[in-house]
């Protein structure tokens, strides 16, 4: 079974975002840059399912610029065998994004797409749902564990208040959860490995996919800053702001 895990290379997840001055979008000059937290944990159940014998290759694809190069390496040195790199510059939509991953799905015959159920950057939680749709295959999203079963796929999701058990029939595309697993950190030697292994370049014209933008960002603000705190002299006082003052109660 040859499974196709698709990353995205997204601000850190420890950097304060900062708004550009013309509110057009976040500032990523000079920023620390790392893989979305949840292809990470895809990464992760991809390598674990080639370490328990059911994958036979694991290929990772990143669409985005050039240092979404450092991206697939850094998947690679997790132990995914072979990368593909769509580059392009400019910021797709999940539709595009969706319409590229599912010709590279089928360009390398993938069985089992694991994938992030939201990118941290601008949490659409959109593409997996739209990559399911144009392949004609289940999903199962926010998956809290997986396991094969024959020729079908075990998923337990996480639902409001609980766990739900679904069974995909193969061909199928899983989303992630942050309970999954917990990712490894690639070794100096798999490091230097991963190097080596190879990662093929390819456009979106090569997919001959249309990628005009549907959407257009209109306008990005910083949250409202929090108001300073204040102290209050005992719980009577407390319990007065609180009905007289912020009408909570
Ligand atoms: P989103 O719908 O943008 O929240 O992203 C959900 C998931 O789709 C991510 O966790 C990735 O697995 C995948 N994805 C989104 N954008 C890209 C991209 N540019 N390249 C590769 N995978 C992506």
């Amino acid at each position: 079974m040859k499974v196709l895990v698709p990353v995205k290379r997204v601000l850190d997840y420890n950097v304060k975002a900062r708004v550009k001055s013309d509110h057009s979008g976040v500032d990523l000059s000079n920023v620390k840059m790392s893989m979305n937290p949840f292809d990470e944990i895809a990464v992760e159940e991809a390598v674990r399912l080639q370490e328990a014998g059911t994958a036979t290759e694991t290929i990772v694809v990143s669409v985005g610029p050039a240092k979404a190069q450092e991206t697939i390496r850094t998947a690679l040195a997790m132990g995914m065998d072979r990368g593909v790199h769509v580059q392009t510059d400019e910021d797709l939509e999940p539709l595009a994004v969706a319409k590229i991953l599912k010709e590279v799905a089928a360009a390398e015959g993938a069985e089992l797409v694991v994938m992030g159920k939201q990118a941290i950057d601008n949490d659409y939680g959109a593409t997996g749902g739209m990559l399911a749709a144009l392949l004609d295959w289940p999903i199962g999203s926010a998956a809290n564990s997986l396991s094969l079963d024959g020729g079908a796929l075990n998923v337990v999701k996480e639902v409001d208040g609980g766990l739900q058990t679904v069974k995909l029939q193969m061909p199928a595309l899983v989303t992630t959860d942050l309970r999954l697993n917990e990712p490894r950190y690639a070794s100096l030697p798999n490091i230097m490995k991963a190097k080596r292994k190879p990662i093929e370049a390819k456009t979106p014209a090569d997919y001959g996919v249309d990628t005009a933008p549907r959407l257009k960002t209109l306008k990005v603000t910083e949250p409202a800053a929090r108001e300073a705190g204040i102290k209050v002299a005992d719980a009577a006082e407390l319990v007065n702001k609180l009905k007289n003052e912020a009408g909570v109660i």
